[in-house]
């Protein structure tokens, strides 16, 4: 899932002050900011609070199911066309996916909300975890699972680094070093001691913006997308 965290909230009233909102409209998202507790439901009352603080007036807001579904965001808004229309802008609870979507659904200026940081691992309840950067290129298969491109700070795909001490990360140096923990699980699984080296990573395979249309005959792709 998407990580988000709260914005500046000095951010938010300053783009609300540039084109001089005075009636706000909000949307969150039903899925990972909810998750997240960034941009659910309680959020949103949160937020909705803050800005009458300011003396604006909220007109509406919504939490629609996938605020990055283009369909469901359009109908999200036809729902709520009046407040919509009765607002001078709208801020966004969700992601930069989320709130593109939204900006492309409405015609009042919108504004994000939170700040999108991360695709993570939900470890627990309220724990995320970055385990990929979506390198288009997945090195998984050689490294037992566990990525070196997201969980090494310095994104070694071959290592230890010099700074690795007792088996600890010199950046992080509460955990493990990466490749120490790709080491153990490969010879735990026995598949050698001794790893090849990674060839360097294609960043071909991660030209932005990516894109992937099953709808066409064979599925085309650009960027982030499939090898066909
Ligand atoms: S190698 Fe790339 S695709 Fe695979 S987990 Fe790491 S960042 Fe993600
Ligand atoms: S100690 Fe290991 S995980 Fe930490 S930066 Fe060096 S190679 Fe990466």
């Amino acid at each position: 899932m998407i990580i988000t965290r709260p914005r500046d909230w000095a951010r938010i009233k300053a783009n609300l002050a540039e084109v001089g909102a005075e009636k706000v409209f909000l949307m969150g998202c039903g899925q990972c900011a909810t998750v997240a507790s960034t941009g659910g439901e309680k959020e949103i009352l949160q937020a909705k609070a803050a800005i009458e603080a300011t003396g604006r007036t909220v007109t509406g807001w919504a939490v629609g199911e996938v605020a990055c579904h283009s369909g469901g965001t359009k109908l999200e808004a036809r729902k709520h066309v009046g407040d919509i229309s009765d607002a001078d802008a709208v801020v966004v609870l969700a992601c930069g996916a989320g709130v593109q979507t939204v900006a492309d659904s409405v015609s009042k200026p919108v504004f994000p909300g939170l700040e999108s940081v991360f695709l993570g691992n939900v470890v627990r309840h309220g724990v995320f975890e970055e385990r990929c950067q979506m390198c288009g290129d997945c090195v998984l298969d050689k490294t037992a699972g566990i990525c070196p491109v997201t969980t090494c700070p310095k994104g070694l795909l071959n290592g230890p680094c010099g700074g690795m001490w007792g088996g600890m990360c010199e950046v992080l140096t509460d955990r493990e070093c990466a490749h120490v923990r790709i080491q153990r699980r490969l010879t735990e699984q026995g598949r050698g001691r001794g790893r090849a080296t990674l060839e360097p990573k294609d960043f071909s395979k991660k030209l932005k913006p990516g894109s992937v249309n099953l709808r066409e005959k064979k599925g085309t792709s650009a960027g982030g997308g499939r090898d066909e």
